[in-house]
């Protein structure tokens, strides 16, 4: 692998934005998972990825001379409160690597020792917490969300705190965070700003250099902001909650990033919140929209040096919203099996989702459930799990006079709806139970959950 990594495009610019560091090799490391999928990306099969060499460069035991690993540096606004000064605490950035498609990715290491940026933490990550990112980044893209990935997962045996260390090898198209910006707006360091921004293009963005150079910026932010707004509207759309939406955990490819205290809804909730340390609910599964909007704004005032007048024009907020209820009210009519748009769709919704939350149904297995549904069937034997039947049955008639209007056979509606609707979603009990069999050196229970969450939507085995 190491000689696929030959370029890093960091090193370009300005040493303001990042310092060199070298891993901190882990103790008798040895690979926990090699990610197939991935590496087929590289037309790498699991079998060359799990080989010596491989494990010793991951290591960061023979960190190949011909490129620099680094750190990069932001800042970043935590559970609402602006922070100076954070950048790249505990993960590596080793180079590019082209994917065989000619894409570009860039791999990190997350665990590999101290950096420059590690303050007072260790630089480390615990095998259990390295699991839950990789487990729920295979979650999440099995399912068709973006979201960054793992290569492969290495063991150890150095003893941190609570557990053994591990070292995450990721990659996304880029791990840019709106926070890189807004620590150089920060120190009102504009002319770092501009060439942050000029570097992001070039890189990330180059259909924006046919713009006219004053344009790009507000183009540029009108691009994050829709992503931003889709990738939302898909985590609403499966009760998803990422837990700790800060804006350095923002990325501006619109991939979700740094899964540590996150969650998937099981019983429907609005107030769900997985993460115990946000005491004040800030980014409960209610409040992920707006919180990604109001993201949205910290990364466009982190840029308003680069916009022709000082004041983030009301339009690209607009945008936000227009972009996130579209997107999520198509998500969930095709959900329900609705192609047709009517005025009444969202309150419909609504109306099914006040249900779900006074019957407590399991989001997940509900779509699946109600996939099955046809006229005169007994909705009891269809929805075992549901202790108050009388509520649902009342909605349960509107969405059958509502699939009136669809005309489409229920073979075909069923079909579509087993598409869309995930049977398998990465419940913590899962979770648990895959670390706790990995902490002991099995990891059979790693692979079979893999194979599940790369194809989310098969029939559940009975
Ligand atoms: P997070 O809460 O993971 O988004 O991280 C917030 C900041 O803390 C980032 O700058 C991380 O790099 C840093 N950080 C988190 N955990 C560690 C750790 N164990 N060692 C060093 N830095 C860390
Ligand atoms: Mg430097
Ligand atoms: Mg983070």
């Amino acid at each position: 692998m190491k000689n696929m990594i030959r370029t890093n495009s960091w090193l370009q610019q300005s040493e303001a934005f990042y310092q060199y560091v070298a891993p901190t090799p882990l103790a008798d490391p040895y690979f926990v998972h090699c990610n197939e999928q991935v590496a087929q990306l590289f037309r790498l099969s699991a079998e060359q990825l799990n080989s010596d060499s491989n494990l010793r460069y991951f290591n960061g035991d023979e960190i190949a001379a011909q490129l620099s690993p680094i750190a990069t540096v932001y800042a970043g606004h935590q559970f609402g409160i602006f922070t100076s000064k954070l950048g790249d605490g505990r993960t590596i950035l080793l180079g590019e690597v082209l994917g065989f498609k000619g894409d570009k990715y860039e791999i990190q290491l997350k665990g590999a020792g101290l950096t420059p940026f590690s303050r007072t933490l260790n630089g480390r990550y615990l095998l259990s917490d390295a699991l839950r990112e990789y487990l729920a980044s295979e979650a999440l893209s099995g399912i068709g969300i973006p979201c960054t990935r793992a290569l492969c997962l290495l063991g150890s045996r150095t003893e941190i705190g609570s557990g053994t260390a591990a070292i995450l090898v990721r990659i996304a198209r880029s791990h840019l965070r709106f926070g890189h910006f807004e620590y150089f707006h920060h120190l009102e360091d504009f002319g770092a700003v501009r060439e942050l921004f000029n570097f992001v293009l070039e890189q990330h963005f180059p259909e924006l250099l046919n713009e006219v150079p004053a344009q790009r910026p507000l183009k540029f932010l009108e691009i994050v902001i829709m992503r931003t707004a889709r990738l939302l509207a898909s985590w609403q759309s499966v009760g998803f909650t990422h837990g700790v939406m800060n804006t350095d955990n923002m990325t501006l490819s619109g991939e979700t990033l740094d899964l540590g205290p996150f969650g998937f809804m099981e019983a429907y909730d609005p107030a769900f919140s997985p993460n115990p340390s946000d005491d004040q609910n800030r980014y409960q599964f209610d409040q992920q929209a707006d919180i990604g909007r109001w993201n949205c704004l910290a990364l466009a005032q982190a840029v308003s040096s680069l916009l022709a007048t000082p004041t983030i024009p009301a339009g690209l907020l607009r945008l936000y919203r227009q972009t996130y209820q579209q997107l999520y009210l198509q998500i969930m009519r095709e959900k329900l099996g609705l192609y047709t748009q009517l005025d009444g769709d969202r309150e419909f919704i609504n109306s099914l989702l006040t249900v779900l939350t006074h019957t407590h149904a399991d989001y997940t297995d509900f779509f699946r459930n109600l996939a099955q549904f046809e006229t005169g069937c007994k909705s009891q034997d269809l929805f075992p799990d549901i202790a108050d039947m009388d509520l649902l049955q009342s909605w349960l008639h509107r969405y059958q006079e509502r699939l009136a209007v669809e005309r489409r056979p229920n073979k075909v509606r069923r079909k579509a709806m087993n598409q869309i609707n995930p049977a398998y979603i990465l419940r913590e009990s899962i979770l648990n139970r895959v670390v706790q069999s990995a902490e002991k050196g099995d990891f059979t229970e790693l692979d079979r959950v893999m194979a599940l969450l790369k194809n989310p939507y098969q029939e559940p085995l009975t």
